[in-house]
């Protein structure tokens, strides 16, 4: 742009400099085209500028509160804009101050009571009644609210979050906080005499509606794509706040007890979880089952789903860690390092061809100790059976005799270990060679399930179970083979 802008200053210098007010001049027919150009390049910057903007707060998570506030302060600044395109009772809206009018219109609509021909007429009336004798309750026969003291004010004040955006009034919670004694006294006072005469002032509850896009993959131009979320007064919170302080435990005592939003204590993550399995109970036992949800469009987003799903999996494989650590046959299996979707390592590195499925097949069986072998056979007949190795009757037979000790099946195991112990060698240190080799029981467990040697990485996992299905595959070949 820069260097545009020069040649187009040249050109009219050079023009002004031939004296005459030439239309026709070459300078001057330059200097046009060049700032034609400037203008179009203007436009691309800003249009840049724009979509980049667009893109950060499209890829915004909705926890994000710190650019979530950025984008909040960005939006209410005139210049700038979020959406530059809105479609909205069929009619496309693409000005900025006709979208800010439009979000005006649609919320308005939203929060305007409509009739609606397919409701139950009954249960209106029933509501209706409900909120005419609650109304009244409230209004005419309940005692004043006692009045709050200044260190109540002062203590609310100070508990309430920084660095948030300004509500519209311009107000934030830091102008309490360093407002000193003066402003704590008049707000001690007006909050009192709004408790003592059950009037909330308007000004307390107004707030500053902020559409936020919900998710990619939404339509960008269709207002209910947009989540509301509301910036409210901090004089207003602050109120609210005192309020719930001395009704908090009056509220959880008569509350449902299967209320998770909105509770101290409580996630509404757990909410989904008794949602979850009362639907598969429902469906094992084939009871019928009926979920109202005031609000589905939202609370089946993806996002929900993905919550409920993580949340359900985490259970899942937390009770089974749990179970698995009680079972002294797993000792071998590196089970602590399992996650829900992904796929143990004997397994995830064995392929598909069928004879290296076969392999894992034994792998697996003695990672997880079904493998059977002497000692199970005698443990099961109630040591009816000898335990003792059928192959060279030296002792027992178990994993470790089997795979490390047995000398029927020295032959078998020497080419494989070698070919473990080289590559082992290679991309361990010297140290960690030793405990590895030293030890039966490293030995043994690198044989069975290497995946718990955090030191290893991916590749060597992947080598190292290569060669151990191998061994383990071979060793149970000859062995049968033997026993025949
Ligand atoms: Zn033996």
């Amino acid at each position: 742009m820069t260097e545009i802008l020069n040649r187009s200053k040249y050109h009219y210098w050079m023009w002004r400099q031939e004296g005459t007010s030439d239309k026709l001049s070459i300078h001057y027919q330059q200097m046009r085209v060049l700032k034609k150009k400037l203008r179009s390049e203007q436009r691309k910057i800003e249009s840049a500028k724009r979509q980049s903007k667009f893109t950060d707060i499209m890829s915004l998570s909705d926890r994000n509160d710190k650019n979530f506030y950025t984008l909040i302060n960005n939006q209410r600044n005139l210049r700038s804009s979020v959406t530059s395109i809105l479609k909205y009772d069929n009619k496309i809206i693409n000005t900025e101050e006709e979208i800010l009018d439009t979000w005006a219109s649609y919320y308005e609509k939203l929060a305007t009571p409509v009739d609606n021909p397919d409701f139950d007429d009954t249960y209106k009336l029933i509501v209706e009644q409900d909120i005419s004798a609650l109304t009244d309750t409230y209004t005419n026969n309940r005692d004043t609210l006692a009045p709050v003291s200044e260190k109540e004010v002062v203590q609310i004040i100070n508990s309430l979050k920084n660095g948030k955006a300004p509500d519209a009034s311009r107000v934030t919670c830091e102008h309490l906080k360093f407002g000193g004694k003066t402003l704590s006294y008049v707000l001690t006072s007006i909050i009192t005499f709004s408790f003592s005469n059950h009037i909330i002032p308007t000004v307390f509850k107004n707030g500053l509606a902020c559409p936020v896009f919900k998710k990619k993959g939404k339509p960008k131009e269709d207002p209910g794509s947009y989540r509301k979320i509301t910036i409210t007064n901090p004089v207003g919170k602050l109120t609210e706040k005192l309020h719930l302080v001395r009704n908090k435990d009056n509220i959880s005592n008569i509350q449902s007890p299967l209320q998770k939003g909105f509770t101290q204590g409580e996630i509404p993550l757990v909410a989904a979880l008794i949602l979850t399995e009362l639907h598969t109970e429902a469906k094992e036992n084939g009871n019928p089952l009926i979920i109202a949800l005031t609000d589905a469009k939202s609370a089946f987003d993806s996002k929900w789903k993905k919550l409920v799903n993580s949340l359900v999996n985490y259970y899942w494989i937390t009770k089974l860690k749990s179970e698995a650590s009680e079972k002294s046959s797993l000792n071998l299996l590196n089970y602590t390092d399992a996650e829900f979707g992904s796929i143990h390592s004997i397994w995830n590195t064995c392929g598909s061809e069928p004879y290296s499925t076969l392999r894992a097949c034994i792998k697996s069986k003695l990672a997880c100790n079904t493998y059977t072998l002497q000692c199970d056979k005698s443990k099961f007949s109630k040591r009816q059976i000898s335990a003792i190795c059928p192959l060279c009757g030296i002792e027992d037979e178990n994993r470790l005799h089997f795979i490390l000790r047995c000398s029927s099946l020295d032959n078998v195991r020497n080419s494989f270990i070698q070919s473990l112990k080289t590559f082992i060698k290679d991309v361990v240190t010297t140290k960690l060679y030793d405990e590895l080799f030293s030890s039966e029981i490293n030995t043994l467990q690198l044989i069975i399930d290497c995946s718990v040697f955090h030191f290893l990485s991916r590749g060597d996992v992947f080598k190292v179970e290569c060669i151990t299905r191998g061994l383990c595959f071979k060793l149970h070949q000859v062995r049968s083979n033997l026993l025949r």
